[in-house]
């Protein structure tokens, strides 16, 4: 019991952002959630097609589970592009839609952001990407002004496809980069040199269509805080038009942890050292004049807009598309079976592919605001409290880990909001981790008093 609370109450320290905590935690937005059982999945999901979509803002996510990359830290779930199994991808991609579009569920709402994510999505051939976008624009509801972001690799990323993506609609790209240091992108399987990865940001901006992003990773073998400032200058002289910056994780089973566990690569930079080199990206980033607008990520320019990153910390509604796509409507979250020959199978016989759907508990409204405010820095506890189930209301114990945070220089009070410090947004996992535990056992000692 005491590490528990160890790890949700953090220490008071002369030091909070490299010593507030000891371990991260991580955000598990689903972890409260009640499974659907296997069986009981189509059933559910009609229920959910069913229905026309609610008021609030909307979001699609489309995933491409091919990459053609090497990275060794890469956790994420994918299979090698090969163009002839790409195409045919797009075949059964652009099924789903449509089949999805015939039913109420995508109904009339904007859409206000789309995001093509992977895997690597620009690793599709040109006209594929074409004929997704088209589909895209065609049969789903999209804004005005709706943000389209395609993730994208430097290798691979020619003129053809910068060209298609931008007439399909796509109004952001974002750039996976980690390094502009070309001997830490070598350490970590990126094999494109920093001369390379310029001229390819170049040539995205310079068509002037849209955003250009990009993401810095802070913390991995070799790096130090010399070249962190180069890669932040980097960005700065490249006119980017935003910027993530996020912590080396070390994902078991990825070669990176495997090879770091053997001793063949030294140990990544601590938790103490990456609160270091966020707090010095916080500086170096603000005195540069850009404007932090989540814990994560800066814009430098009106362009950017992170739309689809903070309208989904918020629990905006997202349809969800492709092998492996997970979306969410109230009360459900949802994800497609990962299995390509499944979700092949699912599609061809008019089926949607979801192999797992949760139910939200009473807190989930509290969470989505919890979530969205401290993406931003700035929570209004009011509304929090509005949002209260009444057990949890009446609980002292969120009060009391809200004067632990301020005591412990993680938040301060401006009026009846909590801004986030430096340190409580470099720690910002812990807090959210902390407050939704804190807030479950409020809600299960009250269930607990009832049963008994
Ligand atoms: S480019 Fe992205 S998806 Fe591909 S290996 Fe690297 S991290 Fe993984």
């Amino acid at each position: 019991m005491r590490d528990l609370l160890g790890s949700l109450y953090p220490a008071v320290t002369s030091d909070p952002l490299r010593y507030a905590f000891t371990a991260r935690s991580p955000v598990m937005p689903r972890q409260d959630k009640q499974s659907v059982s296997a069986p009981e999945i189509p059933d559910h999901w009609a229920g959910v097609a069913q229905r026309e979509p609610a008021a609030g803002k909307r979001l699609a996510y489309v995933h491409i589970p091919f990459c053609r990359g090497n990275c060794l830290y890469c956790g994420f779930y994918r299979h090698r592009s090969a163009a002839p199994r790409l195409s045919r991808y797009i075949d059964w991609l652009i099924e789903e839609i449509r089949l999805d579009a015939g039913q109420p569920l995508v109904g009339e709402r904007p859409i206000q952001a789309v995001y093509l994510g992977g895997g690597t999505p620009s690793d599709l051939p040109a006209e594929d990407l074409a004929r997704l976008l088209e589909v895209l624009r065609e049969y789903l509801p999209l804004a005005a002004d709706c943000e389209i972001t395609l993730e994208a690799r430097v290798v691979g990323l020619n003129e053809e496809k910068v060209r298609a993506a931008f007439a399909g609609g796509v109004n952001r790209v974002s750039v996976g980069v980690q390094s502009f240091d070309t001997e830490v992108r070598r350490r970590q399987g990126r094999i494109a040199t920093a001369q390379e990865v310029a001229e390819r940001l170049a040539l995205l901006s310079s068509e002037e269509q849209g955003a250009v992003i990009t993401d810095l990773m802070f913390g991995l073998p070799g790096q130090d805080m010399d070249s962190w400032h180069r890669d932040l200058d980097s960005c700065q002289e490249l006119g980017l038009d935003g910027l993530d910056t996020y912590a080396l994780k070390l994902i078991p089973g990825t070669p990176l942890q495997k090879q770091v566990e053997r001793g063949s690569i030294e140990q990544p930079a601590g938790l103490p050292e990456q609160a270091a080199f966020y707090a010095e990206a916080v500086e170096a980033l603000t005195a540069a004049g850009w404007r932090q607008i989540s814990n994560s990520h800066w814009a430098r320019t009106p362009r950017e807009r992170n739309l689809y990153n903070l309208l989904i910390k918020s629990g905006a509604e997202t349809l969800a598309f492709g092998a492996g796509a997970g979306g969410s409507r109230e009360p459900y979250s949802y994800a497609n079976t990962p299995d390509l020959e499944a979700y092949e199978r699912a599609v061809s016989r008019g089926d949607k592919p979801v192999a797992m759907m949760r139910v939200s508990d009473a807190l989930q409204p509290l969470r989505d605001a919890l979530m969205g405010g401290v993406e931003v820095g700035r929570l209004e506890v009011p509304a929090l409290r509005a949002r209260m189930p009444m057990p949890v209301r009446a609980d002292p114990r969120p009060g009391q880990l809200i004067e632990r945070w301020v005591e412990a220089g993680l938040v301060v009070w401006s009026g009846e909001d909590l801004h986030l410090t430096v340190a409580g947004r470099f720690w910002a996992p812990n807090l959210i981790s902390g407050f939704q535990q804190i807030c479950g056992q409020a809600l299960d000692a009250e269930r607990r008093v009832h049963a008994g």
